[in-house]
């Protein structure tokens, strides 16, 4: 029987819940539970698709297409657990649907309301697709006392009490300040935190007190007693170097034993932490590092490129190195006339983007890269960017440009307008609605015998995850080619350019596909690996690298 643990958040937004979720869901797995982890999103938009990177940051997308909130995918890199279209519900989603059923006819003339139906939605969300699971964990997003959160945290409250005992179990992750004035840290605002939880009928069973300090005896003693939870339920997660730490250190604070108690366990298998402590050990000591420049224009907001980010940290994991990100902004790279931003940089990254503002840094980034024979790694709109210039730089097409930045005569990149999805063919066209209908989630690619990807990859076909509107158009293909450009992996059908390779350069490599979702600290991607590889190679030879 699946158990539930709702982990809810207090006191401020940007604790780490989806960090703590995922690190729990690694301990209870290192202990042989199979666990799955959902978040709950109290916002009302549908989904985070359409929203501005700045407001949310990534849009995490799962192989079965959906485009879910980042901190899915903190939960597969921890867990690897690939996520799904049922792990991921927000308010929106929730309407939609009630509204859609009572259209129908569905309710039988009931008038349809908060409680109960907006909240059995709810808790049958959390309900579903739990097969094998032992321990369900739930993410709500957002604070506790936010109205758009109130049902949702009325629909776990209804669970805790229609389940069985013992079957759920509440984790609420708090701060514990350090007021430099008073020279201590202070309890107070958790003891609020708790307050409102138990105002709405939750009282929870652990607290994970984020701090930048160790919190002393009396301070637990004292959350312990004011917020009804007991002391060894009280668990400290203090600041950290790497994320990849935080399962070991929860570990150590007691956390997965506080909730396995909670959940009426007191025997259970030992756990088993040690490919975390080989990533953690990777991660401390490295033998060098290299510095990567990333060009975009979301970079002031970290969130924005998570996965990406992250999948950088792994190919440094797999090349014993520290990667070093050096955020190049697009709009002021444009401006640079020396172009000194690239001073000291070992490999060039164009992640994924959209729109017009800020493309002609990218596609200068490509340049730059492809003439200095610097490793240059393009991704989705980066890739899309460097075939534009190509085409501009090498087959002369001074008009090349992308369908996306409005009419062009050389549409060197066009709007996707029809492919197959799971033997269906999708069609879309300018009129078509922009939620969810980019070409999403997992397929397959072809890669050309005696590529670069081929060897990399270690295989002939990938399954790789997509988001995106616009292709490279076919018809430019055989010039590109021409010109040094080759189209080494394809779609099955051969009608979608999947990954480009540059020839006699020492790695300049761009995929239509996130390479960076599948990433995994233990099992880093082998396009980030190999990237990172040549970068190390590229910063030796201009003597960048300490031993
Ligand atoms: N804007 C481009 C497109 O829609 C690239 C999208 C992306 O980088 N994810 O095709």
């Amino acid at each position: 029987m699946t158990q539930y643990i709702f982990i809810t958040g207090g006191v401020a937004s940007s604790l780490g819940k989806g960090l703590t979720s995922a690190a729990l869901g690694a301990l209870l797995q290192s202990r042989g539970f199979n666990v799955k982890i959902k978040k709950l999103d109290p916002y009302l938009n549908v989904d985070p698709g359409t929203m501005n990177p700045f407001q949310h940051g990534e849009v995490f997308v799962t192989d079965d297409g959906a485009e879910t909130d980042l901190d899915l995918g903190h939960y597969e890199r921890f867990t690897n657990v690939p996520s799904s279209i049922n792990d991921n519900i927000t308010t929106g989603q929730i309407y939609k649907r009630i509204i859609s059923k009572e259209r129908k006819g569905d309710y039988l003339g009931r008038t349809v309301q908060i409680i109960p139906h907006v909240t059995d939605e709810i808790k049958e969300f959390i309900l579903s697709n739990n097969d094998n699971i032992d321990f369900c964990l739930c993410e709500i997003g957002g604070t506790v006392g936010d109205i758009e959160g109130l049902p949702f945290f009325e629909a776990i409250r209804q669970l805790s009490n229609e389940l069985k005992k013992n079957m759920t179990c509440f984790l609420h992750l708090t701060l514990v300040p350090y007021i430099s004035a008073a020279g201590e840290v202070k309890t107070k605002p958790t003891q609020h935190s708790v307050k409102e939880l138990r105002s709405i009928g939750i009282q929870p069973d652990i607290l994970v007190c984020r701090c930048d300090r160790e919190i002393s005896k009396s301070d637990i003693r004292k959350i312990s007693v004011f917020c009804n939870v007991n002391e060894d339920s009280v668990i400290q997660a203090i600041d950290v170097d790497t994320i990849y730490a935080v399962p070991k250190d929860l570990k150590t604070n007691g956390l997965d034993v506080a909730v396995l108690n909670a959940l009426g366990k007191n025997s259970f298998p030992k756990s088993n932490l040690r490919k975390w402590n080989k990533v953690v050990e990777r991660i401390r000591k490295p033998i060098g590092e290299v510095t990567i420049g990333v060009v975009g224009k979301y970079l002031d907001l970290n969130d924005a490129y998570k996965s990406l980010f992250e999948a950088l940290t792994h190919g440094g994991i797999s090349n014993n190195v520290k990667v070093k990100i050096k955020n190049i902004d697009t709009d002021k790279l444009e401006k640079d006339k020396n172009k000194t931003v690239f001073n000291g940089i070992s490999g060039i990254l164009v992640p994924g983007g959209f729109g017009k503002r800020g493309s002609e840094g990218k596609i200068f980034a490509s340049k730059y890269a492809r003439e200095n024979k610097i490793p240059f790694f393009g991704i989705c709109f980066g890739m899309q960017m460097a075939v534009v210039d190509v085409a501009r730089n090498l087959l002369e097409y001074k008009s090349a440009s992308s369908s996306e930045f409005g009419k062009t005569d050389t549409p060197v990149i066009g709007l996707l307008t029809e492919w197959i999805k799971d033997e269906e063919i999708q069609k879309r066209d300018l009129q078509s609605e922009y939620g969810g209908t980019m070409r999403l989630g997992s397929y397959p690619a072809i890669l050309k015998k005696g590529s670069k990807v081929r060897n990399i990859y270690g295989s002939k076909k990938v399954n790789e995850r997509h988001r995106h509107r616009y292709e490279v158009n076919m018809s430019f293909i055989d010039d590109l080619e021409r010109v040094g450009l080759r189209f080494v992996g394809m779609s099955p059908d051969g009608l979608l350019p999947e990954i480009v390779e540059l020839k006699n350069h020492p790695w300049f490599i761009g995929v239509q596909f996130h390479p960076e979702l599948k990433s995994r600290p233990f099992n880093p991607h082998p396009l980030f690996s190999s990237f990172i590889k040549a970068s190390v190679k590229k910063s030796k030879i201009s003597g960048k690298v300490k031993k």
